[in-house]
């Protein structure tokens, strides 16, 4: 093979000269060790070295807290942090301050969990070495900023930024153009180098832009906003895009491609480019042999489906035939399923833990033999605070080398009983809330008081408001059991109604514990993401997971909590189901069984809320237990719960998953 130079980088960006020369030097990307970018384009552009394409339309890659990249000169403003306001139960405290604090927002590429997977999954890669190159969309106006106004509830804005003065990401000369029905469409390709933990290593990630000058306006727009859904043109333009266009750009990069893993059904018009380039169409036979698929819904709504007669509109009748012959869920059926699409053409698919794969079996019986279950996890060197990853260290004999491999985390069994590491564990945990505590430290929050925290994207199933349903029973656990503190926070999609009455909801109910703030405090933080969640996950005393089950597919954040030490409190859904008798926490409420999945309108509010408050009953009075007026009992079950999170945390991580992916989906050979 002959390997790939600096030059040959250099001289596949745009405005190399004029913009990327300081950054982008022969010897350094960014300050990162260069040699790791150029091994990686060796081995994808290689054909005797097996690689990975990964399709996803949403990449939560983090870096301002993780893997941060170096700029020589300033950054635009654009990218910098936002000042985020914060609404409670103390309404001149919310009046008279804000956050704010000095970082870079992180790549506004994701809109929650799913794109949080996709960057956990590349970064596991790179850290696996594995030879492997992510395909997304560069997002010019990226989710969407989140307000919220007195009143009006959550308030979405236009969010800024701008690539071309951000760390890490560089626009490549190369362009690609897609045939559509209204003339062609060209896309500029980006790169963005995600690196292993050791630096040793990277993967790139290939973003598709349609904010070209060559471009009708409105096609210009098609990469503006991430899961813009005001009408299904959209919809159907930015699939197309991101899997049609994705193949083009593999090609164009001259990547040698042996697996084609979709992230959701959305990238599954990359089966239909592979199937209309073959002229000899007998051979996608054989071809199916290289496309895996991951499934993230459980519900049936969740699948993608378009009228035949509205993707006609978009893709020439060459796609609309390909799309008729893989996509139909039934014979006379004037809908394609993006779903059928993937499950029709991939050797393997997998539901994201083993629940979600039961139901998903159940779904598609017809599939039932190539769907597996390949359970989520975290990429850990992200989402372990440093006080913890401190502690692990200085208990490295015990524990061995939990940075190359995070599941020697089940070796802190061995600590279970030593006082000395009971102790310390418990105030590594007590650094993070501190350091919460500091961060919105105009609103006095304390570090002996219990500290539950919920943060995730605003769904009716995800039941946001569902610890206010009754107010009284809140007030009453506080008063009798002691003081508490609640902090939440959560992005409702802009056109979803639902989800923003949710957030509607939760503004009351703070309204109505306005005159308990003595015993209660309730904060929402605007804006959730990345920086956030991790923020949240690290330093609560207990993270907070109330899906009503089965509709929660995997969920990762409580595996951010686990890691550090974070109890649960939660419904038998997702992941938990595979902890369920680890003693992690407590689960509480409705359980679902069999394979019918029931109806998301039926939230079952009354009877989980009030088996929620009986729970929660049981759990604050083991936390005063653990902590009374500034003293730790060292051998409350409260520690031994704490270590059963990490010990557990040595399964859910997305290196584990990885090597899942690679030895039971991607079947590399070489
Ligand atoms: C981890 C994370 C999610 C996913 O949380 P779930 O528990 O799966 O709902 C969503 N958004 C952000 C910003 C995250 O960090």
């Amino acid at each position: 093979m002959s390997p790939f130079t600096f030059k040959n980088l250099s001289d596949q960006v745009e405005n190399y000269d004029g913009q990327y020369r300081d950054d982008v030097v022969d010897g350094s990307y960014f300050g990162f060790p260069i040699e790791a970018v150029l091994n990686a384009e060796t081995r994808l552009t290689s054909s005797t070295t097996p690689s990975v394409a990964y399709f996803s339309m949403e990449y939560g890659l983090a870096p301002s807290i993780y893997n941060t990249f170096n700029l020589t000169h300033p950054m635009s403003e654009k990218n910098q942090f936002f000042k985020h306001e914060v609404f409670s139960n103390n309404w001149m405290c919310d009046y008279l301050f804000k956050v704010q604090i000095d970082k870079m927002l992180d790549i506004p590429i994701y809109g929650g969990g799913l794109g949080v997977l996709a960057g956990d999954t590349i970064k596991s890669a790179a850290d696996l070495g594995v030879s492997f190159v992510g395909i997304g969309i560069l997002w010019n106006k990226g989710y969407f900023k989140q307000n919220f106004w007195y009143k009006h509830g959550q308030v979405p804005e236009e969010l800024q930024w701008d690539p071309w003065s951000y760390p890490g990401l560089v626009p490549l000369k190369n362009i690609v153009t897609i045939d559509t029905k209204e003339g062609p469409l060209a896309l500029r390709l980006w790169k963005y180098y995600v690196y292993s933990h050791d630096k040793k290593s990277s993967c790139p990630l290939i973003l598709l832009d349609s904010n070209l000058p060559q471009n009708p306006p409105h096609f210009q727009k098609l990469t503006d906003q991430l899961y813009r859904s005001d009408n299904v043109w959209w919809k159907i333009f930015q699939r197309a895009l991101l899997g049609i266009g994705g193949m083009r750009a593999l090609q164009s990069l001259g990547y040698s491609i042996d697996c084609y893993h979709l992230n959701e059904g959305h990238a599954a018009c990359a089966i239909l480019e592979k199937y209309v380039s073959l002229a000899d169409k007998s051979e996608m036979e054989s071809f199916k042999d290289k496309f895996v698929f991951t499934c993230h819904t459980p519900v049936e709504a969740g699948h993608d489906r378009f009228n035949i007669s509205d993707m006609a509109k978009v893709l020439n009748h060459e796609y609309i035939e390909a799309a008729e012959k893989f996509g139909k869920a039934t014979p006379d059926s004037q809908q394609i399923n993006f779903t059928i699409i993937a499950l029709n053409n991939c050797r393997k698919a997998n539901a994201v833990a083993q629940k979600h794969g039961e139901v998903m079996r159940y779904q598609f019986p017809k599939y039932a033999d190539k769907i597996g279950a390949i359970t989520n996890g975290i990429h850990s060197h992200t989402w372990m605070s440093e006080s913890f990853a401190k502690l692990f260290d200085q208990y490295r004999q015990e524990i061995g080398d939990w940075r190359q491999d995070p599941e020697n985390l089940v070796n802190i069994t061995k600590l279970k009983k030593d006082e000395n590491f009971r102790r310390d564990i418990f105030n590594a945990h007590q650094v993070n809330k501190k350091n919460l505590i500091e961060f919105v430290r105009h609103w006095q929050l304390r570090d002996d008081v219990f500290t539950l925290g919920w943060a995730r994207r605003i769904a009716g199933y995800k039941r946001p408001a569902l610890i206010f349903h009754n107010i009284k029973e809140i007030i009453n656990l506080a008063h009798d059991i002691g003081p508490m503190q609640i902090i939440l926070a959560g992005k409702a999609h802009p056109n979803d109604d639902i989800g923003a009455a949710h957030i509607d909801d939760i503004l009351d109910h703070i309204d109505e514990l306005n005159e308990h703030k003595h015993l209660i405090k309730v904060l929402i933080l605007e804006n959730y993401d990345t920086f956030f969640g991790k923020l949240l996950t690290n330093s609560v005393d207990v993270w907070l997971n109330n899906p009503l089950p089965p509709f929660e597919a995997s969920g990762t954040s409580g595996m951010k909590a686990i890691i550090n030490g974070v109890l649960q409190v939660s419904t038998l859904d997702g992941w938990v189901v595979e902890a369920e008798n680890d003693d992690i926490g407590w689960i509480f409420g409705y359980q679902h069984s069999g394979g019918d999945i029931g109806t998301e309108k039926d939230l079952r509010l009354e009877e989980d809320s009030s088996a929620l408050y009986h729970t929660l009953k049981s759990v604050m009075t083991m936390y005063y237990q653990t902590l009374q007026a500034g003293h730790l009992n060292v051998n409350s079950p409260w520690i031994d719960k704490m270590i059963h999170c990490v010990e557990r945390s040595a399964f859910f991580n997305t290196q584990r998953m990885v090597k899942e992916y690679r030895d039971q989906m991607w079947h590399l050979k070489g």
